[in-house]
C-alpha cells in the first residue's frame, strides 16, 4: 500500500504548523547542510541521489544547479515554480498546504547549495488556501530563525518572498514565470540563454518544482543511496501522482518509482469508478499521450517506463477515463484548454491550437469528414518542434494519440452523421 515516505507531513492534513514539522523531524536537513556539508556538497548529494524535476520535464536537479556560473558578481536567485496548472495535477498544492515547512527547509538548503540569499515561490493566484499556508508558514520559520538573517546562528542569511501568479497556464513554463516576476508579460523567452545563465532580472537563477524542491529534505537527512534504493536505477526516490477522473478513491498518492500501474491502481485506488471497465489512461497530465487499457496493463510508473509505452510521466497527473468516455468528446475539451491557453507568440501554436478546436468541433457536431482527420494528423506535424515553448506540442499529444488509438470512434462520428 502507498504511505507517505518522503513527505511524512501530507499523512497529518489536520496539522500543517510548525510543532508538527517539528514532531515529524522537521529542520534536521537544514541543521545537517549549514553545519555539516558544504554547499558542494549538498549539490552532490542531490545529483547522486538522481532526483529529477518533478514539474514535468524530469531534468536531473543537482546536474541543473551546476549550470550556474562559478564565479559571478550578480545575486543568484532561487525561484519555486509553484504555479500548478496542468489539467490533472493536485500534488504541489497538497504541498503547500501541509507540508509548507519541507517546502522552506528544502528551499534554504538548495539556496545554501547554490549561493543564493533570495528566493521566491511563485504561487498560482488561485491557491489561496495553499498561499495562506505557506504565509504563516513563512511567519513561523522566521520568528524560529529559520530563515533570514544569521539562520541558526551559522551566518547565512536567506530571505524567501511569496508572490501571486498572473493566472494563466502558460506561467508554469520556467522563462514565462519569471517574465511574469518581473511585472511583464508571462511568454515564454527563447532559449538560450537558459535561467541558469540569464534569468531573473537577467541573474543567473535556478527554477525549481514545489515537488522537487521539498524532496531535497529527506534527500540530505538520509543521504543519495537510501533514495535511490526507493526507486529503480533510471527512476530512484519516490514520486507524488494526482490521480483523478474515473477512479474509486481519487487523491495524492507517494509512489515507490517503478511500482506497476496497475497495482497501484487497483490495490491504492480502489480500480475503476463504479466498477466499470477502462477505456484509457493519460498518466502524466493532460499535456502526455494518452495509453489504452492494453498498455496500461505492463506499464510501470517510472520514466523509462512511460517512454516506452509512448508516452510520458510528466507532472505524475494521471486521468483515467471509463468506458462511457468519448474520447473525441474528450480530447475537444483539452483542445479548447491549449487553444484558450496559446500565449499566441508562435504562430504553429496560435494558429494550430485554435484549428484544432475548430475541426474538432465540426467532427462533433456531425458535420466532418474523414479528411479532417488527416487534417488533424497534419496540423500536429505543423506545430512539432515549431514552437518557443511546450505549450504547442503538448496540445498535439492528446489529438495524435487518441487518432491513433481511438480513431474509430472519430469515423463513428462521421460516418454516423
Ligand atoms: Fe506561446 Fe504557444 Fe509559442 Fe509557447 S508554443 S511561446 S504558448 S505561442
Amino acid at each position: 500500500m502507498a504511505e507517505f515516505i518522503t513527505f511524512p507531513s501530507l499523512a497529518y492534513t489536520d496539522r500543517a504548523g510548525l510543532d508538527a514539522y517539528l514532531e515529524l523531524g522537521g529542520y534536521r536537513s537544514l541543521r545537517k547542510a549549514l553545519f555539516d556539508m558544504q554547499p558542494e556538497q549538498i549539490t552532490q548529494v542531490v545529483k547522486d541521489s538522481g532526483l529529477r524535476g518533478r514539474g514535468g520535464a524530469g531534468f536531473p536537479t543537482g546536474l541543473k544547479w551546476t549550470f550556474l556560473p562559478k564565479q559571478t558578481e550578480k545575486p543568484v536567485y532561487l525561484v519555486c515554480n509553484a504555479d500548478e496548472g496542468e489539467p490533472g495535477t493536485f500534488k504541489d498544492r497538497d504541498i503547500l498546504r501541509y507540508a509548507p515547512h519541507q517546502l522552506i527547509e528544502g528551499m534554504v538548503i538548495a539556496a545554501r547549495a547554490i549561493g543564493s540569499k533570495v528566493s521566491y515561490v511563485y504561487i498560482r493566484g488561485e491557491f489561496t488556501e495553499p498561499w495562506r499556508a505557506m504565509e504563516k508558514a513563512i511567519a513561523e520559520a522566521h520568528e524560529s530563525g529559520f530563515l533570514g538573517k544569521n539562520i541558526l546562528g551559522s551566518g547565512f542569511d536567506h530571505e524567501l518572498y511569496l508572490h501571486p501568479g498572473g493566472g494563466a497556464y502558460i506561467c508554469g513554463e520556467e522563462t514565462a514565470l519569471l517574465n511574469s516576476l518581473e511585472g511583464r508579460r508571462g511568454e515564454p523567452r527563447t532559449k538560450p540563454p537558459f535561467p541558469a545563465v540569464e534569468g531573473l532580472y537577467g541573474c543567473p537563477t535556478i527554477v525549481n518544482n514545489v515537488e522537487t524542491l521539498a524532496a531535497v529534505v529527506p534527500i540530505v537527512e538520509h543521504g543519495a543511496q537510501w533514495y535511490v534504493d526507493l526507486g529503480t536505477e533510471k527512476s530512484p526516490g519516490t514520486k507524488l501522482f494526482s490521480i483523478c477522473g474515473h477512479v474509486q478513491k481519487p487523491g495524492v498518492y507517494e509512489v515507490k518509482m517503478g511500482t506497476p500501474f496497475m497495482e497501484f491502481f487497483e490495490q491504492d485506488c480502489g480500480g475503476v469508478l463504479n466498477g466499470k471497465a477502462l477505456k484509457a489512461v493519460i498518466p502524466g497530465g493532460s499535456s502526455v499521450p494518452m495509453l489504452t487499457a492494453e498498455e496500461c496493463k505492463t506499464l510501470c510508473l517510472d520514466y523509462e517506463s512511460c517512454v516506452e509505452h509512448g508516452t510520458m510521466l510528466g507532472s505524475g497527473a494521471i486521468i483515467v477515463l471509463d468506458e462511457t468516455v468519448n474520447i473525441p468528446h474528450a480530447v475537444h475539451n483539452l483542445s479548447k484548454f491549449y487553444s484558450h491557453e496559446s500565449c499566441g507568440q508562435c504562430t504553429p501554436c496560435r494558429e494550430g491550437t485554435r484549428w484544432y478546436e475548430v475541426v474538432l468541433e465540426r467532427v462533433l457536431a456531425g458535420q466532418g469528414s474523414m479528411e479532417d482527420l488527416d487534417l488533424l494528423q497534419s496540423l500536429g506535424n505543423q506545430i512539432n518542434f515549431r514552437t518557443i515553448c511546450a505549450l504547442g506540442p503538448a496540445a498535439v499529444a492528446p489529438v495524435e494519440s487518441s487518432l491513433a488509438k481511438f480513431r474509430s470512434e472519430y469515423e463513428a462520428l462521421i460516418r454516423e452523421a
